[in-house]
């Protein structure tokens, strides 16, 4: 450890510390001394001072009687009872989401609202204002410590300041920012991230991926991003703009996006775009269940496809199609070990999962040696709600959240 003092050694075993005990069960203090290599006192006296700090507490878990008689009970280590709370905001293009949640990253009270068709910058933040204060009101975090609020939001963004760029087809918002409306409102520390690393980090922490070093989470809703893990770490590029996968072009000839690319991903992967396209076959006359519904949802098309209707399955095979080029493009970019796939595409499970499987084969550089999984996120479509309170974990559990 070149370079870093005694003090923020100390820091830095505290925060690893508290990190396995929030995101792991079970976990004892020999847990803790095998996975960290830290010596027994380090550890007592680091778990002494979380105790008292009220963010861990000791549990006696039951064990099995070993030869008739009844061994010791083994002491577990977890977050302090729900003392501490984070406060997730997910922004996404046409709604936003607050929770707040304890360490474990267990949602303890969530709200939502939904954006009009224009909102203007100071109808934005009200919305966005209110919308923290009404998961604030509903008692839950009285008497409660408030480590902080992470912002999952749409790309791009200014990350290290907390500014909502100017997202495309975004209420031709620009330059929102996010974390000082935040920090000034609610006197807690903000940090923001775009919703796509988000959900990668919450796959990290919590979810599928704690032993996986190298994968990327890709999600697919009005758009398609996509977050990147590389050696355990989220990888972020030099301004946050990476694992842009969905305007990387797949058509050079193809349509312009608000990028400035032509033929982006995006333009075509996108879950809207799936639901025109059913309602624009079912004028053209074909034959589809989904012809009897006065409006169509993604969700519709899901179920029909599930009972093995043949427009909502060429539909769903169509978008696997789009979104596997983008897959391959990323699987020869960074050799993940495999793929999870959250927010909206999440909800279609298998029915996509597997035609993507099937998509990818032979397709890659690696596909020789190796098969690339692709997987449904542990928290399937709420994973940038996940994602929002992770931003803020990720920060306790690297020990930069001042006070704690
Ligand atoms: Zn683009």
């Amino acid at each position: 450890m070149l370079g870093s003092n005694h003090h923020s050694t100390k820091l830095q075993n505290r925060s690893l510390v508290l990190k396995i005990i929030c995101t792991r069960t079970n976990v004892s203090r020999i847990d803790i001394a095998r996975q960290t290599g830290l010596s027994k006192m380090s550890i007592t006296n680091i778990v002494s001072e979380l105790i008292s700090d009220g963010l861990v507490v000791e549990q006696t878990g039951q064990t099995a009687a070993k030869n008739g008689s009844i061994g010791r009970k083994p002491v577990f280590l977890s977050p302090g009872a729900d003392r501490h709370l984070a406060i997730g905001l997910y922004i996404s293009r046409d709604h936003a989401t607050a929770t707040l949640s304890n360490l474990k990253c267990e949602i303890l009270c969530e709200k939502r609202c939904a954006f009009e068709f224009e909102e203007s910058e100071i109808s934005f933040t009200d919305k966005i204002k209110s919308l923290v204060h009404s998961v604030l009101d509903t008692g839950v975090a009285s008497d409660k410590k408030i480590i902080g609020i992470g912002v999952a939001s749409i790309g791009p963004l200014d990350i290290e300041n907390g500014i909502i760029l100017e997202p495309p087809n975004f209420h031709k918002l620009k330059s929102i920012p996010i974390g000082n409306i935040l920090e000034k409102e609610f006197k807690c520390a903000v940090y923001t991230d775009n919703d796509m690393n988000a959900a990668a980090l919450a796959e990290k922490l919590y979810g599928k991926a704690v032993n996986i070093s190298d994968f990327a989470y890709v999600g697919v809703t009005n758009g398609i991003g996509s977050g990147i893990i590389a050696d355990n770490t989220l990888f972020a590029g030099d301004m946050g703009f990476s694992g842009e996968i969905g305007h990387t072009s797949i058509n050079f000839e193809g349509p312009k996006c608000a990028c400035g690319n032509t033929g982006c991903l995006e333009l075509y992967a996108n879950i809207p775009e799936i639901v025109s396209q059913a309602g624009k076959s079912i004028i053209l006359g074909m034959d589809s269940g989904l012809s009897e519904l006065d409006e169509i949802v993604w969700t519709d098309i899901i179920k029909y496809a599930g009972a093995g209707d043949k427009l909502a399955l060429n539909l769903i095979d169509r978008l696997c199609l789009y979104i596997s080029i983008g897959l391959v493009n990323l699987i020869n970019m960074f050799d993940p070990q495999i793929i999870y796939l959250g927010h909206d595409i999440a909800l279609a499970g298998n029915l996509v999962t597997e035609r993507l499987q099937s998509y990818l084969k032979d397709k890659t550089i690696s596909s020789r040696y190796k098969s690339v999984p692709v997987e449904i996120s542990a928290f399937g479509d709420k994973s940038p709600i996940i994602g929002s309170i992770a931003i803020v974990m990720d920060k306790l559990f690297n020990g930069v959240i001042p006070g704690f």
